[in-house]
């Protein structure tokens, strides 16, 4: 249920285990890669980071090229990534590290078409899930409308990829389940994206993200068709703008001046500005369920959804459907729900630790904050500092932020002796909050 980037990879790892997939779309599928209304956020900036990348590749045979070849580009972050952070930008990582850049209806368009060509798919759009058919505490397939007919599809195994507004919880009410315990965040944030002209060649991208306690930031991502897409961001008390005139004066406060020159400079592409509220981080605990009914699964932001300055979901809904592989290739799908929930929730556990630990430093952030995260980011901050001139640091950095590897790699001996030695000219080392001002605008 629902063909946005979970449903399709979800769907991907079912085709090697069952003879017949099915996704359920409400949206009519477009043919050409244009936002569409179930996905809101697809006129938004889309970073793929490392762990997407990988997975989409490994899952897609040939997604990079068809990507590259629908225009979507190839950046490579030491040369065309400037990043701010605490105070000053980023070394440019040791090694090459690539990363693939595109807009968000083209990222999952390329997923679509290469999961269409395989046999046992069916895509369907225009065809609204309505319900779940339960027999004896077992899902057996779904009802669904489509333009004048309602049907049942029975199925061995139904997966709810229907994203942060799933009614799964509402309905295991419903039928005397518990419903997953909740864990909301909020941060108020909101983007307000516009596309602006790219010459020819030009793979410049920025980012500036909110650091605390500045709760505004700026992105401006290379995509397809010789733009940029240029996405203002605020949380709390920043109102990003909602006219493309207010854009210049937004970017203006943000402390590099790359993201307003370009606005300045560059002719706008787009109709106006769209703006996306997001509230909050919110997880569902379904592997903290007792009793879950058989035959289902939820994935994707229906499970949990990050503040999207982090550029997670997508990388998460592809390590979750990894997950799902490794449980569908063993054979054994009894109780396949919470098998799936236990191994989904170690996914969820790491971007969730990144992204609510990081938000955790703004004040007027409500909510539950991950155990140790004020130790960790006074630690991180320092690191970050170091690596606006330490190349190996910075390498080190990339590779967590895009979930290639877990946080706890920043805590490798070698690593933190780079982040906490003294500093040329620096009298002993701290790693204390008063000695690491945060940048201000
Ligand atoms: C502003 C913003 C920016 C983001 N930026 C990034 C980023 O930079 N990088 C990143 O990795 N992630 C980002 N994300 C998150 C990313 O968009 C999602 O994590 C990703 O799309 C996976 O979500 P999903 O497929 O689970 O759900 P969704 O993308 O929400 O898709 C749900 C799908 O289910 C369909 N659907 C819903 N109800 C029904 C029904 N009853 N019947 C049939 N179909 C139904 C919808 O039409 C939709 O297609 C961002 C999110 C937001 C809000």
């Amino acid at each position: 249920m629902g063909g946005s980037m979970a449903g399709l990879l979800a769907a991907r790892v079912l085709s090697d285990a069952y003879d017949e997939v099915v996704v359920v779309e409400r949206d009519t599928l477009p043919s050409a890669p244009t936002p569409r209304r179930g996905v809101p956020q697809g006129h938004h900036v889309h970073v793929l980071l490392e762990a997407g990348r990988a997975t989409l590749c490994d899952l897609f045979p040939g997604y990079g090229e068809a990507l590259i070849d629908a225009g979507g580009l190839i950046i490579n972050v030491g040369e065309d990534l400037e990043q701010y952070e605490a105070g000053g930008f980023l070394a440019s990582p040791a090694t090459r590290m690539e990363m693939y850049c595109a807009s968000r209806p083209l990222l999952e368009g390329v997923a679509r078409e290469r999961l269409a060509a395989r046999d046992p798919v069916e895509l369907r759009g225009g065809c609204q899930f309505t319900e779940y058919v339960v027999d004896d505490g077992r899902v057996e397939g779904v009802r669904v409308r489509g333009d004048d007919a309602t049907e049942t599809i029975p199925a061995d195994l139904v997966v709810d990829a229907t994203g942060r507004t799933s009614r799964t919880p509402q309905w295991l009410s419903e039928h005397g389940y518990d419903t997953p315990p909740t864990v909301e965040v909020e941060i108020d944030f909101t983007y307000s994206t516009i596309r602006i002209d790219r010459p020819a060649g030009n793979r410049r991208m920025l980012f500036v993200p909110q650091s605390a306690p500045r709760t505004s930031g700026g992105a401006a991502f290379p995509i397809e068709d010789g733009e940029w897409i240029v996405t203002l961001g605020g949380m709390h008390d920043a109102d990003p703008p909602s006219t493309v005139a207010g854009f210049e004066t937004y970017a203006d406060r943000l402390p590099a001046d790359g993201i307003r020159e370009l606005v300045a400079e560059r002719r706008v592409v787009s109709d106006g500005v769209d703006r996306y509220p997001f509230p909050s981080n919110r997880r569902r605990r379904y592997e903290a369920l007792d009793d879950f009914p058989a035959g289902l699964v939820v994935i994707g932001d229906a499970i949990a959804s990050f503040n999207p300055i982090y550029g997670q979901g997508m990388s998460v809904a592809a390590l979750e459907a990894v997950q799902l592989h490794h449980l569908l290739a063993s054979g054994d799908t009894d109780a396949i729900g919470p098998r799936f929930f236990a191994a989904a929730s170690n996914v969820v556990d790491i971007a969730w630790s990144m992204a609510v630990g990081a938000d955790s430093e703004f004040d007027a952030t409500s909510g539950p904050t991950p155990t140790g995260a004020g130790l960790f980011n006074r630690y991180l901050n320092r690191l970050v500092r170091r690596a606006h001139t330490d190349e190996q640091l910075a390498e080190a950095y990339y590779r967590v932020v895009g979930m290639e590897e877990p946080p706890t790699a920043l805590l490798r001996p070698s690593t933190v002796w780079r982040a906490l030695r003294p500093a040329p000219g620096v009298g002993g080392f701290s790693a204390g909050r008063s000695a690491l001002p945060n940048d201000r605008a």
